[in-house]
Order: C-alpha cells, then sequence, then structure tokens
C-alpha cells in the first residue's frame, strides 16, 4: 500500500512527464510543483494535500452552481442508468431533444433550430459555417457574398475557422497561413480608445467605422461574429452600451448574419441569462457552450432562426445538407446534465438572487481604482477586468517579461484563491452561486496581492 505521500509525489512526477497543459509555457510551469485539484465543492476546489481555495474563475468561466451540486449530480447519475451515449446521426435521443427544446423557450426570440457539438469553438466554428453555406444555397442567398467581419482582439476559439474569426495576435499571428481572411473592424476598447474619444460624447464612432467597412463591401459580406457586450480573452472588454444593438442594426439594414458568441458571456454571467437580452437584440445565429452544462461536460450549442434552417432544405441530391458533425454531437449525458443546469436557474431564482451580488462586487471593486497600478476596472454582471498598468497617466503597460498578471495570481494562490489573468488584466468570475462572504473574501485577497505584487514588489 502506498502512503497518501507517495501517491502524491507519483501524481506530481507522472503529471510532469506526461501532461502537455493548454496555453502553458513548459519550460516555466515544469519549474514548479503542478497544483493538481482532487475535489470540489459549492465555490472551493481542495488539491491532493487537502488544501483547499476559492475558484475565482469558475473552472475556467464555466462552472455556475457550484461543484458537486446535488440536483445536477443526480441528473447524470440517473441518465446513467438509461445510456451514456448514443449517435445523432441518424438517431435522436431524449434529453437532448428536452434540452433544445428549453433552449428555444429561452433564448432570444427568433432562435428555433439547436445543433450541439462539444465545445465553444466548434459552436462558432458551426455558426460560421451555416452562414457561409446559406449564402451559397438559400433562395435569397447570393454565392458572392463569402466573407466575415470579425472584431479585433476577438476569440472564438482555437480551431482555424474560429482562430480566423479571431484577432488576439499572440495567439492567432502564428497560423496567419492557414487562417482564411476577414475584415477586421475595431474593438469598443474605451479604455484604450483608437480614436482617442471617451463614451459617450464618442458618439460610438466605432460603428460608424464598421458602417464603412460594410459599405466598401457591402455585396460580398456574409456574415458578422462578435461576441456580446464583453469580448472576454482579450481581456474583459466591456463594450459601451449600444455598441450591440448598434451592430445589430447595422447587420440587419445591410443583409449580413449577425453570430453572437456567448460562449464565455452565457448562463447568467451577466446578469441576465444571455448577454443579449440586455440591449434586446437576437442575433441569426447563437454559440453558446462553457455554462451551458452546468460547467459539468463538454457540450456546446449553435442555435438558428428558422430562416437559416430552411435554406438547408431541399432533396437528397440537391446536396444542400449542412454536411458537418462530430462524434459525441448531443451526449446523453452532457445534455441531462444541461437540463437539471437551467432548471436549477429558475428553481432557486439564480438570477434574482445575483443581483445583490453584482451591486456588492461593484461596489467593493471602488477601492481598487485608487491603486497606483489599476490602470482599469471593468465589470459587466459578475465578470470582472482589472488593468494592471506600468503608468496610470500614460496607459504604458508593463513589459510582458515582468508578467506581473502571472505574479499577481500566483501572490493570490498562496493564499487560497485560485485566479488566471489575460496578461496582466486580472480576471474575476466565480461561479453565480458564489456567497457574499465568498465574494468579499475573493476581493480582500485580490487586492492584497494586486498591492503587494505592484507597489511593494513582494512576490
Ligand atoms: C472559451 C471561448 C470559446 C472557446 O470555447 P472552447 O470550449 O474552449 O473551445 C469561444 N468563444 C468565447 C467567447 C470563449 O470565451
Amino acid at each position: 500500500m502506498k502512503t497518501l505521500e507517495e501517491r502524491n509525489r507519483q501524481l506530481e512526477e507522472d503529471d510532469r512527464r506526461y501532461i502537455w497543459p493548454p496555453f502553458t509555457q513548459m519550460r516555466e510551469h515544469l519549474r514548479q510543483p503542478p497544483l493538481i485539484i482532487e475535489r470540489g465543492s459549492g465555490c472551493v476546489l481542495k488539491d491532493i494535500y487537502g488544501n483547499e481555495y476559492l475558484d475565482g474563475v469558475s473552472s475556467l468561466w464555466t462552472n455556475v452552481h457550484g461543484h458537486r451540486k446535488e440536483k445536477i449530480d443526480a441528473a447524470i447519475r440517473n441518465q446513467l442508468n438509461y445510456i451514456a451515449h448514443s449517435t445523432m446521426l441518424g438517431l435522436s435521443n431524449i434529453p437532448a431533444i428536452r434540452l433544445a427544446k428549453k433552449l428555444v423557450e429561452i433564448a432570444p426570440r427568433g432562435l428555433t433550430r439547436v445543433f450541439y457539438s462539444d465545445s465553444g469553438s466548434t459552436a462558432v466554428e458551426i455558426a460560421v459555417k451555416i452562414a457561409f453555406q446559406y449564402q451559397q444555397q438559400a433562395a435569397d442567398g447570393d454565392p458572392a457574398k463569402t466573407k466575415f467581419i470579425s472584431v479585433t482582439n476577438a476569440y472564438h476559439g482555437d480551431t482555424i475557422g474560429s482562430v480566423s474569426v479571431g484577432g488576439i495576435d499572440l495567439f492567432h499571428a502564428t497560423y496567419r497561413p492557414l487562417l482564411f481572411e476577414t475584415l477586421k473592424t475595431e474593438s469598443p476598447y474605451c479604455y484604450r480608445c483608437t480614436y482617442s474619444k471617451t463614451f459617450p460624447s464618442c458618439g460610438l464612432e466605432c460603428l460608424n467605422t464598421l458602417e464603412n467597412i460594410i459599405k466598401a463591401d457591402s455585396d460580398r459580406i456574409a456574415g458578422l461574429v462578435m461576441e456580446p457586450l464583453v469580448q472576454g480573452a482579450a481581456g474583459i472588454l466591456v463594450h459601451p452600451r449600444g455598441y450591440l444593438k448598434g451592430v445589430r442594426e447595422l447587420c440587419t439594414r445591410y443583409g449580413i448574419t449577425m453570430i453572437a458568441d456567448e460562449v464565455a458571456v452565457g448562463f447568467g454571467k451577466t446578469g441576465k441569462m444571455f448577454a443579449c437580452e440586455h440591449e434586446d437584440v437576437s442575433p441569426d445565429i447563437l454559440a453558446l457552450a462553457k455554462g451551458i452544462s452546468g460547467g459539468y461536460l463538454p457540450l456546446a450549442a449553435t442555435m438558428t432562426t428558422e430562416k437559416i434552417f430552411e435554406g438547408f432544405l431541399g432533396e437528397y441530391d440537391e446536396f444542400k445538407t449542412f454536411f458537418h458533425g462530430h462524434t459525441y454531437t448531443g451526449n446523453p449525458l452532457a445534455c441531462a446534465a444541461a437540463i437539471a443546469n437551467l432548471e436549477i436557474f429558475e428553481e432557486e431564482r439564480v438570477l434574482e438572487k445575483l443581483e445583490a451580488k453584482i451591486e456588492h462586487l461593484s461596489e467593493r471593486l471602488e477601492a481598487f481604482k485608487s491603486l497606483d497600478h489599476v490602470g482599469d476596472v471593468r465589470q459587466c454582471g459578475i465578470i470582472i477586468g482589472i488593468e494592471l498598468v506600468a503608468d496610470k497617466e500614460t496607459k504604458e503597460p508593463y513589459p510582458p517579461r515582468l508578467r506581473m498578471g502571472h505574479r499577481v495570481i500566483m501572490k493570490a494562490r498562496s493564499r487560497g484563491l485560485i485566479m488566471r489573468p489575460l496578461g496582466d488584466v486580472i480576471v474575476l468570475m466565480p461561479a453565480l452561486a458564489v456567497s457574499m462572504e465568498e465574494l468579499d473574501r475573493i476581493c480582500d485577497v485580490t487586492y492584497d496581492a494586486i498591492h503587494e505584487v505592484t507597489e511593494e514588489g513582494r512576490s
């Protein structure tokens, strides 16, 4: 029998030897012991030594009602009594049907069809292919419309199609020869406004730029892809009010298929079920993932309007079929978890209870603004980005090699809070289930970590 110590040492050794984790510089990573999580409950994670940590980024923006939520655990166990997986190619299954019906009920109006896949990247990839194919073959389509508009700093996933509509050079530039070209419109990054203007006196000049891009090429554009309200991976860029609605109006006016990527912002993180609801917008295609299964299992959905769906109808040998499908599409276990996730929203009135937490967070965040090296504090619902800068006056960033964001989160980790920065933007995105006490602790630890690392050089 191995002792616990021996088991843990073996796990650490094997982790270093066999695992290649995502988005990680391994040379640096291998210098420190891995943090191996064994359990979780609510918003607390426990490592193999029994140390506890608050889950400050909801296990990378996925977890909704907490870990080991009884109802979701039970839904998965129950589904296991029936079947774990059966294909949706030619067949259907009960949880997939029930979930699709629920999604159509709660999604922005007009979205009536659900195409399943298993990650945010595939949800967007599918959206782009559907928008493209629609123009190629639908009665009112135009095969000359082959281009897409995307937003600078956008992140839509890591597969080649979703990287093509992405705009984060650090992640995407290497792959440029493999990507299709898109028309890029400036992201409304108000803290570093391209036009050196201030909202609202700017009159949303970024929308004028977008309209000019569209006008220059309007008979060639198939679709526009955007993250509504918040550009997540770009560093939690919270868009100014009216931008989303403005984009919707332009897409409608010029006959462009609007694709909203709510992979990060969907399922309550902005305070409403979907970000689009804040500006009463219905996209033509909606991409969902991350929180859809409550953060339990890989699942994604691409929702479309009936009009788009009908563009794919025809006789078999017209070949209007959407020739796309992933093996685990509509996985019954994942769909069962997702149904339970949505039921909890209703039964526990989660969005109502969230309002006070969002309010409390915004009060607590005030103090961060006076820290010497905090340039900008951005919040949308329970999504927070705190941008660190070398110089507050000039907004000059820190040199990347100083790894300020990383140092801050490692300091926080030593005090029992797990975060993951985006460069020098400190991100907080707890599960909706977070308690007031946990929110206070997250804010306390984050504040101290930023203060000590940036002002006292202690890290
Ligand atoms: C995380 C994310 C994706 C990619 O989702 P994966 O499940 O990691 O493939 C796509 N779009 C947005 C906005 C995201 O935040």
